[in-house]
């Protein structure tokens, strides 16, 4: 089932996922290097059906973008994995050809009205519709919004140090999906510290799964939300904090502010915005003494 179009209200501000696609792939032995079988069986009867695929014992995840619309601005956090890129090493990725821009514009949206993209970092699978292939060129999909994001991600996805490993996720990325933005003039950097943009937001630092990684709260009257990028990508590891995905890439930073989205998420009762989790994607966290619960929204 979709859930494209279940829209969340935060005060006055409202959010919505569009969906690129849904995933059925990964063993959780190879998402989760330090998984135990004791543990997910301790978990399966929520794991199935809807995060885990019993028949062929794959997690469930989904790769989309939240559509937010405040009353000023049209938003989007993060874009995907785009259409048309050149994956060989990473084929869920590669010569894609997915209706996500048809599934936007069912949503109302064109990619001229898209005012600014919010990233939480620049992987692979949270870049890629920044371009579309035309005439073979990589050019901007959304010509009036503005691309805002971790400085750190920037300097450091551009520098061969991120380009010598095939393993690393973003091998090729910067190249066609972030160098072009730039090249337009379409990019606004956000430092170390974070800080509040615009008029609901607050990028949150939550280093770890990448170098600049930022977490981006969202408040409207007295509600919160977070759009927590990696920390996480799967709900199992909301009762597994310690368990770091095989993309994470700075391994102590990476727990660490999982742990601090989890405990934050519990504490203020914020309405939890995944960027990988299947079903609605979205959800609470609640806090057991010592472990953590997750329940969709
Ligand atoms: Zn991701």
């Amino acid at each position: 089932m979709r859930h494209t179009n279940k829209i969340y209200r935060i005060g006055d501000v409202t959010v919505t996922k569009i969906e690129e696609m849904r995933l059925n792939v990964a063993p959780p032995s190879f998402l989760y290097p330090q998984w135990d079988a004791e543990e997910l069986e301790r978990n399966l009867h929520w794991l199935t059906p809807s995060n885990m695929d019993a028949t062929t014992g794959h997690l469930i995840q989904s790769i989309h973008t939240w559509l937010v619309r405040t009353r000023r601005h049209t938003i989007l956090i993060d874009t995907g994995s785009g259409n048309d890129k050149e994956r060989p090493l990473n084929t869920i990725f590669h010569r894609l050809q997915t209706p996500y821009l048809q599934r936007l514009a069912a949503a109302g949206v064109k990619p001229e009205d898209v005012d600014y993209v919010l990233h939480t970092h620049l992987h692979v699978d949270h870049v890629g519709w920044n371009t579309r292939l035309v005439g073979g060129r990589w050019v901007p999909t959304f010509p009036n919004a503005r691309h805002v994001f971790a400085r750190a991600e920037e300097d450091y996805y551009s520098s061969p140090a991120s380009h010598n490993d095939v393993n690393v996720p973003s091998l090729g990325v910067y190249e066609d999906s972030v160098a072009p933005i730039i090249a337009s003039g379409q990019v606004e950097r956000i430092g170390d510290a974070g800080g509040a943009f615009l008029d609901h937001f607050v990028f949150r630092p939550s280093k770890g799964h990448s170098i600049g990684h930022m977490s981006i709260e969202l408040r409207s009257g007295d509600e919160e939300a977070l759009f927590s990028g990696d920390v996480m990508h799967h709900p199992l590891q909301v009762v597994r904090p310690d368990w770091n995905s095989v993309f994470c890439e700075w391994q102590d930073e990476a727990r660490a502010s999982r742990r601090w989205a989890l405990e934050h998420a519990a504490e203020r009762r914020l309405l939890f915005f995944t960027p990988h989790f299947a079903e609605s994607s979205a959800g609470y966290v609640t806090r057991h003494g010592d472990r953590f619960d997750w329940r969709y929204e």
